[in-house]
């Protein structure tokens, strides 16, 4: 079976202050056993903060990494640098880094690569925007978005797809359980022809995207969803209520 996943991607947020309040929040809430895995990615600087305060069933992750090792790359974070600090998770290919910073989906794969090999687990993010869901081309996009990452790893098991559509990120426009099943199905299915039916099988595939307290429960009981990568949500108490929410 597979483990159920929740994220919480705090994206470009936090202060002190707002993240003392989240970390007692989060650290006070008492939850049931066995509890979903549960990984929260503060920004690099709030990180090895985060990482210390953070109640140790719960594990951090980075938002982005470089696409090689540590060395002369000004501003930029290596997958080295992530490992010795002890932080066991990143996200890559988040649709704000594949459109606001233009990483395509060759980058993604090279990073997913990079990361992978120094010992982090990946949180992959793929999806399509409205224009492209418009034109019927959702699973296409996503195809094209997981093809680089199929042809440049050997191993999947420390991967986590996330599907996140463009259109349902902070917009309050959350994909119904039947779109983000009927995509989920379609990544489960590409796996298995383009990867192996033993990943398709164990691989985790979470939705992000204008998940709430509010639909998650329902989100969660789709067939082909194992968890979510929450933004907005994850930044507030509800992030326990979804926690609370996985099957
Ligand atoms: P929201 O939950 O704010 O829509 O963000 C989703 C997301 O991008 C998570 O990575």
């Amino acid at each position: 079976a597979r483990r159920f996943f929740i994220g919480g991607n705090w994206k470009c947020n936090g202060t002190l202050k707002s993240i003392e309040d989240l970390l007692s929040t989060l650290n006070g809430a008492d939850l049931a056993k066995p509890l979903p895995e549960v990984v929260v990615a503060p920004t690099y600087v709030h990180l090895a903060w985060v990482k210390s305060k953070l109640r140790e069933d719960f594990a951090v992750a980075a938002q982005n990494s470089w696409i090689k090792g540590s060395g002369a790359y000004t501003g930029e974070i290596s997958p080295e640098i992530l490992k010795d600090l002890g932080i066991p998770w990143v996200i890559l290919g988040h649709s704000e880094r594949r459109t606001l910073c233009s990483e395509s989906s060759q980058v993604v794969a090279d990073k997913t690569k990079y990361a992978l090999d120094k010992g982090l687990a990946v949180i992959l993010c793929v999806g399509e925007t409205l224009e492209q869901r418009e034109a019927g081309k959702t699973f296409d996009t996503v195809a094209e978005q997981l093809k680089p990452v199929a042809g440049a790893l050997s191993s999947w098991t420390a991967v986590v797809v996330a599907y996140e559509p463009v259109w349902a990120i902070g917009t309050g426009k959350v994909a119904t359980p039947e779109q983000a099943q009927e995509v989920h199905a379609y990544i489960r299915s590409w796996l298995t022809d383009n990867v192996s039916p033993e990943v398709s099988d164990t691989t985790r595939l979470i939705y992000g995207g204008s998940v709430t307290a509010k639909n998650s429960a329902e989100l969660g009981s789709a067939k082909d969803i194992d968890g979510f990568l929450v933004g907005g949500a994850s930044l507030k108490p509800d992030f326990v209520e979804i926690i609370k929410s996985a099957p």
